[in-house]
């Protein structure tokens, strides 16, 4: 081969390559997400508890629970699109959003299952003060684990309960523990437990959830008002575990979808 030949192919492999590589960077930014036939039908609609102004809980070292939700929501959000499903992710800015309208953006996008993230806290007069790097804040180490509710009034109750159920199954099959304190027989909790071995919860009125017009669980991913927890839930490792076992019960739904 003469050295003008070599050039031509070297610069001709060089110049494919080059293509291959501006073609896999330009899909990596701007490629829609593949739906494969095996999730057409299901779409996973991610509700991020609460918002920027209203954050719901706060956590042992004063850390609003948004801030908790919004993190785990998004991990969620990525892991359906690189698994090939459907989702959207409500209102991942952080917006007011009403309780109500959350269900209703589900239903407009055709959502066929709605999981609500959340982090939880306990009742008040659990709560002891402490100070963390010079500032006073609440805490309490008497409960930690996750808790999963479902509403009676949602139409889709038994599919709801078979997607918490599994969740449940995997969190326990990832050493994760209930917290079962929202049962207890006093002021603000007292809520009935569907299953206390996989912590499932039946809170009616819980509005998303009883106005999704398709299956619908809420998941307390922990309990940050407690000290050691409220870092476990921050914890990476943690958080792609929890997103792993929320994808897999949101594959099995699909797959129940498809054998109606
Ligand atoms: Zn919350």
């Amino acid at each position: 081969m003469t050295i003008r030949h070599q050039v031509v192919l070297r610069v001709g492999f060089a110049d494919i390559m080059l293509k291959f590589y501006a073609l896999l960077l330009g899909c990596i930014l701007f490629c829609p997400t593949v739906v494969t036939a095996e999730y057409e039908n299901c779409r996973l609609a991610i509700d991020i508890g609460h918002d920027r102004q209203a954050a719901g809980a706060r956590s042992a070292r004063g850390k609003p629970e948004w801030d908790f939700n919004v993190q785990l929501a998004t991990l969620l959000y990525n892991a359906a699109l690189s698994n090939h499903m459907q989702a959207i992710l409500i209102n991942p800015n952080g917006s007011k959003v009403q309780l109500l309208d959350r269900p209703r953006i589900a239903q407009e996008a055709k959502a066929t299952l709605l999981v609500s993230i959340h982090h939880d806290s306990a009742q008040p007069q659990y709560l002891l003060p402490w100070e963390w790097k010079g500032t006073s804040h609440l805490y309490s180490d008497r409960f930690r684990g996750y808790g999963l509710f479902v509403s009676g009034k949602n139409v889709y109750l038994d599919e709801s309960i078979q997607v918490a159920s599994d969740m449940a199954d995997g969190l326990l099959r990832n050493g994760h523990h209930p917290s079962l304190h929202h049962a207890e027989p006093i002021r603000g909790e007292n809520r009935p437990l569907l299953d206390p071995l996989r912590g499932i919860y039946q809170f009616d009125d819980l509005v998303v959830l009883k106005n999704a017009e398709m299956p619908a669980v809420l998941l307390e991913a922990g309990i940050i008002i407690n000290r050691e927890q409220e870092l476990e839930v921050s914890d990476p490792d943690f958080q792609h575990k929890v997103v792993d076992v929320i994808i897999t019960a949101a594959k099995w739904h699909c797959q129940r979808l498809d054998s109606r």
